[in-house]
């Protein structure tokens, strides 16, 4: 008998090879298939009589073949087979590339559903690449006729062979158990669980389908909000996490001895976490503020007290770069204080504690291990299974959506025995309180929404492209006065059929044509990491004056020399990507520049980039944004610990909002889920076969 986990091995037409090939996509068990969703569904409903074939249209046509022949086209020098198919109403041509092997499939005579577009060209009106389908015992398509889904697949394993599968699956498994509580199936008048995994994957009415899809969304965003609310409560009712007590001595100690003033919200955050700190529960805080609004700072404070209390703190970062940065302001901001600082990455150990410095890795790690260094900065490496820490209270994680939530559960459990250390987490992408709220409840947030006041904003301009002359003139006088030029692209090359810059082609253009007298250098994400951290260093160093890259240039490295940032494409940016790249200069004291390239712009687009050079704080931008685009663009879905979502979708916040608060109900009633066993089983299933980022 078959049910949802019998392995799809079992199933008599899954031959080892296509065995694989599922399970490189994760497709093990029967119920992984039935919820591998279409990522899209081509309309291929219209079926029409031959005479009624129009061109460039999607259509079905059913009839007879009545000729099939192979050749090789000398012209195109690819293999091309040829039919002809008739239905009463008349008859029309047929083509295939590059499918010899249909030959053996099809005969003439055979009754067939060919779905695809018709081309009128000099040889008259004929179906190109149509995907053919005999006709079904049971009257189903799977494949033409009808919404046909499309899935993501892997080479070798065609969309026909996955279509297939599933629809024995489907009809294979007979009744679904289903973990979903039935009052909120009653709910939202949900299909059973069976009639929605068919609609989902064969459509048959528009109605049944959204209703379908609707499920399967609340059905994930429930499972998301039960996780979060389950840490939530399991953070507020533990007892696990070593008592910081706010030492005001040493916190205004610190304070006094900065060059600067705290802003209201710099105070305001470290307050609210300092607070957490002196609780038993373990804090779960996320301190968002814009690039260059001062998140160091208040983490350093917190570190400090975290430090006289006598426990550890750890401080990741997502790059060395950026971890020896964080090293060198720290060691620098703490001096005098009793804090022992060392930066541990896998390249890179060092020890603040004059004359003290490690003679190798291994000591250091023992002296961690020996509670002889109080602040530790590192990248992932600091998660590494080996690395002991003698008492971690505080592990505070920037920029900290480039961290996976399988890591972050990993060093929460650094500390001793049963204890937990107290969590921070700083970004810099603006979230609105609204979303935060609906989409992190496990998380406390703090808000940095205001930068120091010393700052001078950053020119912002759209450059008109009769103007590119000029810009680039302007940019030759920056590097001339010693500042540096970052340069952003979409694209790392060129693509056919698309005016998008590339990396590599304006590089060849700037470093040959525009500025051959002038240092210019290029970064790409396809570039080893080792390769990228080079390059970066470089460019920190003065060793070029302009960096062409893509978006990778977008998290945090600090470049204070850098004063012009130019964006070709804007337009393909978001507002909140854009000013995270705005963010990249205005780092010291130079005026700094942003220079804004685009393609040509409706109307809508142009009034977002508009928008954009008049507006340099990022809250409101993200919420302008959020308005025009969605959170999905915005914050991509695979951010701020979100799994990889299959089918919802987060600018339905409505939906999300919902799905919070059945969460919130069904642990309020029975926090143990007994009475809920499905579903208890459904979450402990979900939580293995998730992937978090
Ligand atoms: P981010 O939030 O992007 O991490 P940083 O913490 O790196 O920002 O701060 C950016 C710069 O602003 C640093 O050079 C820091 O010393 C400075 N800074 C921080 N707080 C203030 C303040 N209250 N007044 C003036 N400068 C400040
Ligand atoms: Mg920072």
């Amino acid at each position: 008998m078959v049910n949802l986990s019998t392995p799809l091995s079992q199933f008599p037409t899954v031959k080892k090879a296509l065995s694989r090939k599922l399970h490189s996509l994760g497709l093990i068990k029967a119920q992984d298939l039935l919820y591998y969703f279409p990522f899209r569904y081509d309309d291929y409903s219209q079926t029409v009589a031959v005479k009624n074939i129009i061109p460039d249209v999607p259509l079905t046509v059913f009839g007879r073949l009545q000729l099939l022949t192979n050749r090789r086209s000398f012209a195109r020098g690819k293999m091309v087979t040829e039919g002809i198919v008739a239905d009463e109403t008349g008859q029309v041509k047929v083509i295939w590339f590059n499918q010899p092997y249909l030959i053996k499939n099809l005969q003439v005579g055979d009754e067939i559903f060919l779905a695809g577009k018709a081309e009128l060209n000099k040889y008259g009106l004929q179906l190109v690449n149509p995907v053919y389908e005999k006709a079904r015992k049971n009257g189903n398509n799977l494949n033409t006729g009808r919404l046909v889904p499309v899935y993501s697949t892997t080479s070798g394993l065609s969309q026909k062979q996955i279509r297939f599968l599933l629809s024995l699956v489907l009809e294979a498994v007979p009744t679904l158990s289903d973990w979903l509580p039935e009052e909120i199936s009653r709910q939202f008048n949900f299909l059973s669980l069976a009639e929605s995994l068919r609609e989902v994957h064969f459509p048959t009415a528009e109605e049944k389908f959204l209703q379908a899809k609707n499920r399967f969304q609340l059905e994930e965003l429930l499972l998301i909000q039960l996780r979060n609310e389950k840490s939530r409560l399991n953070l507020l009712n533990s007892q696990s996490a070593g008592r910081l007590k706010f030492n005001q001595e040493a916190v205004q100690a610190f304070v006094n001895h900065l060059p600067f003033q705290l802003t209201p919200n710099q105070k305001t955050a470290a307050w609210e976490i300092l607070q957490d700190l002196e609780k038993v529960q373990p804090m779960n805080r996320l301190l968002d503020g814009d690039v260059g609004s001062g998140k160091t700072v208040v983490a350093v404070m917190t570190c400090l007290n975290c430090a006289v209390n006598g426990y550890q703190a750890a401080l990741m970062a997502p790059t060395e770069i950026l971890a020896n940065q964080h090293f060198e302001t720290l060691s620098k901001l703490l001096e005098g204080f009793p804090v022992k600082i060392a930066l541990l990455t896998s390249k890179q150990y060092k020890f603040s504690a004059r004359g003290s410095n490690p003679g190798s890795k291994k000591e250091l790690v023992e002296k961690i291990k020996a509670g002889e260094v109080d602040l530790i900065v590192g990248t992932q490496s600091l998660i590494a299974e080996k690395l002991k820490f003698k008492k971690l209270g505080l592990v505070i994680v920037d920029e900290q959506h480039r961290f996976g939530v399988a890591q972050r559960h990993k060093i929460q459990t650094k500390g001793r025995g049963k204890k937990q250390p107290h969590f921070l987490s700083m970004t810099a992408t603006p979230i609105p309180r609204s979303y935060a709220l609906s989409l992190y409840g496990d998380l406390d947030l703090s808000l940095i929404k205001h930068k120091p006041l010393d700052r001078k904003p950053i020119i912002t301009k759209l450059v008109e492209e009769i103007n590119r002359q000029k810009a680039y003139d302007f940019i030759r006088q920056q590097v001339v006065l010693g500042r540096q030029i970052f340069v952003v692209c979409p694209l790392i090359e060129d693509k056919k059929n698309s005016d998008k810059k590339s990396v590599l082609t304006e590089y060849q253009k700037l470093s040959q044509e525009i500025f051959p007298d002038l240092r210019v250098n290029y970064l790409h994400g396809k570039m080893l990491a080792k390769e990228k951290e080079e390059l970066m260093n470089g460019f920190l160093n003065k060793d070029f004056d302009i960096l062409i890259s893509t978006s990778v240039v977008e998290v945090g490295v600090d470049v204070p020399n850098a004063s012009v940032i130019m964006i070709e494409g804007a337009e393909r940016f978001g507002l909140a990507q854009l000013h995270q790249f705005r963010g990249r200069v205005g780092r010291s004291s130079h005026q700094s520049y942003c220079l804004l390239f685009s393609g040509t712009l409706g109307s809508k687009t142009k009034q977002r980039l508009q928008y954009f050079t008049e507006n340099e704080d990022g809250f409101s931008l993200a919420e302008k944004d959020l308005e025009m685009r969605g959170p999905g663009e915005v914050f991509g879905t695979n951010q701020h610990g979100f799994p990889e979502l299959k089918i919802a979708d987060l600018s339905d916040l409505d939906l999300v909002k919902k799905s919070r608060e059945i969460a919130r109900t069904i642990l309020k009633k029975d926090p143990s889920l007994d009475s809920y066993p499905l579903l208890k089983e459904k979450i402990k299933d979900w939580e293995k076969t998730i992937h978090w980022e």
